[in-house]
């Protein structure tokens, strides 16, 4: 098959550049893997997206997100977000696509205030933004007769020039990307895509850590397949925990909001004692990323599951009042936090690098593009501001579908390499397998690459996860594939992305924090050959 654009992952990011490089004329494919709308960062967001405030301006907006990216953000990036995100949310999200922000009763928009913003600027709809969001942005698709959605199908690897092609003159050419190998998971058909212009958009990466708020579409596939082909990677390090995330094993860490430390309520372990007074004087209401290691550290200690937030010396009805959504989640779990305390556990939340990109979405191969929570424009630096990726989103998927327009009118007679079809094995997947190697990804990257890194720890996780990678390429070589085998290939890859980052950045800033005390004590440096391959 061939397109002019083959869009990869149908979040936020993806939806917005799919949909406006069709509205400029493209053919565009776009890749969704799964019906479940649930598999996708963008339908979780809860709190809300950037818009502006009274006495708001992008000089304002810029410095807070420079702030907040601990000395590593561009400036460059944090500008363009911040002079073109409120007017593009007010374009496309509100008038083109309709989303239902919250109004005040006087018509104007509810807009609130979030941590580490110097004003209110942000607009909810409710504390269901994301899905509000997801839901106008797929009926928006689906109306347009240029986009092609193929459901469910999952990209398997990207095809370049010199990777792929038939012709062995086309490894001379420079790095470029002609399309996909993409799984229809309903056939179990794996199909050659050929596009002039490819787009990753496949999200985030939470699901290498035991806990997360991400669903289970964020396995760094996007990280795994621009690493094969050769791209650059920038900021993998950086990944960001949320302090406190319900915990409850069998379902998602949903988000218990931070605002509830704000209005009182105490962080204890299981025996109901307070532990953050030892951590920090500001205990309970100490920054976010010092609760996060706070508990991990009390978690290693006590060998418990999870620690407990305790609202319960509040009125019942005011915590009804206060936290509707939190009530209802917990309660709907068999939990009442006005009567029991609320099992909580850090949970990696947002990967702030991923795969290079300028600011219009270019990524280091021709003709491949990232956008999203999978790209790296360097606007988040070594943290994040509260609210700014449903806006990157926006703002970088728009960008690149006007440079991906330009590119298509520049080359109209794309030719194409010829390329051999995919090879299916027969042997059936192990389930059992893949269930526990994933166990094993999870776990090293929580206990030995998550909140508190060493270089111990981390050389212990290169071990483990290279010997694994070579289990898993012999286990993928052999077996049918499948979603999940996908799945893993990536994940093993992207949490190797990771960990090489880490051990490679040996500065411990924003959600990089590194243990140097062993180090010191031993006086030992990185050896040359732990350096990223
Ligand atoms: C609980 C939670 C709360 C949040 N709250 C906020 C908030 O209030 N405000 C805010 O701005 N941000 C928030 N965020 C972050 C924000 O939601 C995400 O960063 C953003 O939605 C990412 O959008 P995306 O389009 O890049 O990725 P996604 O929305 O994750 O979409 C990526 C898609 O690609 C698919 N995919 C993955 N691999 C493949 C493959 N190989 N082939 C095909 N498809 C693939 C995935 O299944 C998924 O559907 C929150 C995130 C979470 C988890």
């Amino acid at each position: 098959m061939e397109t002019d654009v083959l869009v990869i992952g149908s979040g936020i990011a993806g939806g917005i550049t799919a949909l406006e490089a069709a509205q400029a004329g493209a053919r565009v494919t776009l890749l969704h893997r799964s019906f479940d709308p649930e598999k996708k960062n963008t339908r979780w967001a809860q709190g809300g997206i950037i818009f502006t405030g009274p006495g708001d301006s992008p000089d304002l907006l810029t410095q807070d997100i420079v702030s907040a990216g601990a000395g590593v953000t561009l400036p460059a990036a944090a500008r363009a977000l911040a002079e073109q995100g409120p007017r593009l949310v007010q374009e496309i999200l509100i008038d083109k696509l309709g989303v239902p922000f919250n109004r005040r009763p006087d018509g104007e928009f509810d807009i609130t205030e979030e941590g580490a913003h110097s004003l209110p600027r942000i607009l909810h709809c409710e504390d269901r933004t994301g899905m509000r969001i997801n839901e106008s942005l797929m009926a928006a698709i689906l109306a347009e007769p240029r986009i092609t959605l193929r459901q469910p199908a999952v990209a398997i690897d990207l095809l370049t020039l010199s990777h792929h092609s038939r012709n062995p003159l086309d490894m001379y050419e420079p790095n470029t990307c002609v399309g996909a190998y993409v799984l229809d998971r309903a056939t179990g058909r794996v199909e050659t895509i050929l596009a002039r212009e490819t787009v990753l958009a496949t999200g985030g990466l939470g699901e290498l850590y035991l806990h997360t708020t991400n669903p289970d579409g964020a396995r760094g596939d996007g990280i795994a397949m621009a690493y094969r082909a050769g791209a650059r990677l920038l900021n993998l390090e950086f990944v960001q925990f949320h302090p406190t995330a319900l915990y409850y094993p069998p379902g998602p860490r949903f988000l218990i909001s931070e605002s509830m430390r704000g209005e009182g309520a105490r962080l204890v372990l299981r025996n109901g004692k307070e532990f953050m007074a030892r951590h920090h004087p500001l205990g309970s209401l100490a920054p976010r990323d010092v609760v996060a290691r706070a508990i991990h550290d009390e978690l290693l200690a006590s060998g418990d599951p999870c620690v407990y937030l305790d609202l319960t010396h509040k009125n019942a009805d005011w915590i009804r009042r206060r936290f509707p959504s939190i009530y209802a989640e917990c309660l709907k779990l068999g939990l009442d936090i006005t009567r029991q305390p609320i099992p909580v556990v850090p949970a990696a939340h947002y990967s702030c690098g991923g795969v290079a990109t300028d600011l219009d979405g270019r990524t280091t191969i021709r003709r491949l593009w990232a956008v999203g929570e999978v790209a790296c424009t360097g606007l988040h630096g070594a943290n994040r501001l509260a609210s700014t990726s449903l806006l990157e989103g926006l703002v970088f998927g728009v960008r690149a579908a006007r440079e991906i327009g330009a590119a298509l009118q520049k080359n109209e007679d794309a030719v194409f390499p010829p390329i051999d079809p995919w090879v299916s094995q027969k042997e059936p997947s192990d389930p059992a397998l893949i269930l526990q190697d994933w166990l094993t990804i999870k776990y090293t990257m929580w206990n030995y690459v998550g909140l508190a890194r060493t270089t111990r720890r981390m050389k212990r996780a290169q071990k483990i996860l290279r010997e694994l990678q070579t289990e898993v390429e012999d286990f993928y070589a052999r077996s049918r594939l499948d979603d999940a085998l996908i799945g893993l290939r990536n994940g093993v890859q992207a949490a190797l992305a990771v960990l090489y980052a880490a051990l490679q950045d040996r500065t411990s800033r924003g959600s990089h924090y590194l243990d140097r005390s062993e180090d010191e004590a031993a006086g030992s440096q990185l050896a040359p050959q732990d350096a990223p391959i």
